[in-house]
């Protein structure tokens, strides 16, 4: 079984390149990955994570791909350079998008460890309520959104899929155990709710269906990172 701590994924989420070292530095051991969005990425590149990968730990680059297919098959291509362990591409950019994406990930040259990335899917962001998808042409609730664009990113060969706590039961149910489900906004009970609105405990996250959880304030800001990750390990031991 998988130790708990291998299913915390730690958010790098500054545009600061030391800041960046030393948490990486100091979570090492205590957490299972590191997740590098567009901010650290596009301040640092592949260099960048490279510096940050030199800690051993996998890397869940969240780049959030969304153009034409041919494009966002070369731009998985080209993060091969940053050897990440699983990468982000926009459900939105349809089923052709999401095949290339998937296509693109599956002829990349074995890494070290032998695996190639895994290709998950950003479904609807969860800064979009009804109102902000009506507005872009998105009929139904956000709910049917997610759950159909998780089961169209299933069939387009993807791997898995991002999703709050709040869907990641259903998509669990509808897209079985093999599909990996990362779900951000888990809020230890110790740690502050920041602006996150749809909180659950990584144990409810576990419960509810989650693979890997993405946390970043209560282990960045905490006084020693390491110390919050193996707390938060143990919140999980329970559900596991
Ligand atoms: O600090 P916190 O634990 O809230 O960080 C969560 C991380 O997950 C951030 O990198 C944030 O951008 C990301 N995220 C999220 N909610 C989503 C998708 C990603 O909080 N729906």
């Amino acid at each position: 079984m998988t130790a708990p701590g291998e299913r915390i994924v730690c958010a790098i989420d500054t545009a600061d390149l030391d800041e960046a070292k030393r948490l990486a530095d100091r979570v090492a051991g205590a957490v299972g990955s590191l997740k590098i969005g567009l901010q650290f990425y596009v301040a640092h590149g592949a260099a960048g994570v490279a510096a940050l990968a030199k800690t051993g730990l996998p890397i869940f680059l969240d780049l959030k791909f969304h153009d034409i297919p041919n494009t966002v098959a070369g731009a998985v291509r080209a993060a091969a350079a940053a050897a990440p362990a699983m990468l982000t591409v926009h459900a939105g950019g349809g089923a052709a998008m999401m095949r290339a994406a998937a296509a693109a990930a599956m002829r990349l040259p074995d890494r070290s460890g032998g695996a190639r990335p895994k290709v998950l899917a950003v479904t609807v962001l969860t800064s979009f309520d009804r109102a902000d998808a009506e507005s872009v042409g998105l009929a139904g609730s956000i709910e049917e959104l997610v759950t159909r664009s998780a089961a169209l990113a299933q069939a387009s060969g993807l791997d898995g899929a991002v999703a709050s706590a709040r869907e990641v039961a259903a998509l669990r149910a509808r897209c079985g155990a093999d599909f990996t489900l990362v779900v951000p906004g888990v809020r230890p009970g110790w740690a502050s709710a920041d602006d996150q609105k749809r909180i659950v405990t990584p144990a409810e996250a576990l419960r509810l269906g989650a693979d890997y959880l993405v946390i970043g304030r209560p282990i960045a800001r905490a006084d020693d990172p390491a110390d919050a990750a193996r707390r938060i390990a143990d919140e999980m031991s329970g559900a596991l």
